[in-house]
């Protein structure tokens, strides 16, 4: 699909779950973006895993918590192992109780959660433009000048505002030429989403292990018998182009102590840990959102759920505006408020 307009209100740069939650929260307060994104469609890697109180909180305000809820499944605790003995365990049942009415830790894997808001988006009659990409754009005082990509054809595209949601390597950032301070942690990790026949692993908990071998975690899925499991790599194996994840399966044993039997690989994948923040997350009339904005490590699953929650925050100030219902000084509080 092509975009046919040649201005717009509000461009939104990237369709991950920080751009979808933006443009649905425009649509909630009456405001008709257009949003595009560089892939060619929606993706189906699991990433994120855990939805937060206060983003629960966001989807039933939206009428869209109970196929979240439904969808995915609570996390009971979460137990501590050291060189294969049990030494702590903590309750996760009551996480926040009479703070929420979503006190304890939802494991709903990030493709849904773009699903979820996907279909919003569709049912509000706002399309995504998949394979249209950003290149380049300049702003002034009174509009924003885009320079996409759409397919192989260029196309200028006018907007009043420009929300970048274009995650860690935003080309909005890069255009505004703010500064994404921070640093890369030496360690390398893996990630594996798989379907396990373990008989010792029952239960919806995440089992934390660690010893003299490394470290590593196991997050219950919310399909039968599917597990995440994250862990250090090996230092024989590390920066290994194409590692595979039977190459990994002997260290996890000595980690764990399990013999680890998978039926199914659904998704293996390596990555290093980063911490990074924009310098500024607006200037004048173009915003970062998400991880465009901030990144850090996915321990306290706080990667997604943060992105969604920038966007819920900036997206009735900037319809406000729009609108003209409230004065454009409302849109600095954005990051004097999401900014830590
Ligand atoms: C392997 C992995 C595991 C993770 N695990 C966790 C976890 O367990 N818990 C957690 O909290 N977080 C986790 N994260 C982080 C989490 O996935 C991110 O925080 C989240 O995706 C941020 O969402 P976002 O919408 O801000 O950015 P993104 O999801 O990165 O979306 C940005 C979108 O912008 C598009 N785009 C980029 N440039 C352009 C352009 N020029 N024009 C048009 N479109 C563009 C991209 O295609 C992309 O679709 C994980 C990430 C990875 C990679």
């Amino acid at each position: 699909m092509v975009i046919s307009e040649q201005r717009t209100k509000v461009l939104i740069v990237g369709a991950g779950p920080s751009g979808l939650m933006m443009a649905a929260q425009l649509l909630r307060h009456g405001v008709q973006p257009i949003i595009i994104d560089n892939r060619k469609g929606p993706t189906d890697q699991s990433k994120a895993l855990a939805v937060q109180a206060r983003t629960l909180e966001i989807y039933r305000q939206m009428g869209i918590v109970d196929r979240a809820l439904q969808g995915g499944k609570q996390a009971n605790g979460m137990v501590l192992n050291q060189d294969g003995r049990e030494v702590a365990s903590l309750s996760l049942t009551d996480v926040g109780k009479q703070q929420t009415l979503f006190p304890f830790v939802h494991l709903y894997q990030q493709s849904k959660n773009e699903r979820l808001l996907l279909d919003f988006l569709t049912q509000n009659c706002c399309p995504v433009y998949w394979d249209t990409t950003l290149v380049s754009l300049k702003q002034n005082e009174q509009q924003v000048e885009a320079e996409l990509l759409s397919g192989t054809d260029n196309m200028p595209l006018i907007c009043d505002y420009v929300v970048g949601t274009d995650g860690a390597h935003s080309i909005v950032r890069k255009q505004l030429n703010i500064p994404f301070t921070g640093d890369t942690y030496a360690n390398e990790f893996f990630l594996a989403d798989l379907e396990l026949n373990n008989e010792e692993l029952t239960g919806m908990q995440v089992q934390l292990y660690w010893g003299k071998a490394g470290m590593s975690a196991f997050f219950p899925l919310p399909e039968h018998n599917g597990y995440r499991i994250i862990g250090n790599i090996p230092i024989a194996s590390e920066g290994k182009p194409d590692l595979q994840l039977e190459e990994v399966l002997p260290h996890l044993k000595a980690v764990t102590g399990i013999d680890i039997k998978v039926v199914h690989n659904n998704w293996f994948t390596t990555y290093k840990l980063h911490h990074r923040m924009a310098d500024k997350f607006g200037l004048q009339r173009c915003f970062l959102v998400g991880d465009a904005a901030h990144i850090h490590s996915p321990v306290g699953g706080q990667g997604m759920n943060t992105g969604l929650q920038d966007a819920y925050n900036l997206g009735w100030k900037l319809a406000g505006v729009v609108n003209r219902r409230l004065k454009e000084t409302i849109l600095d509080s954005y990051a004097a408020e999401r900014m830590p």
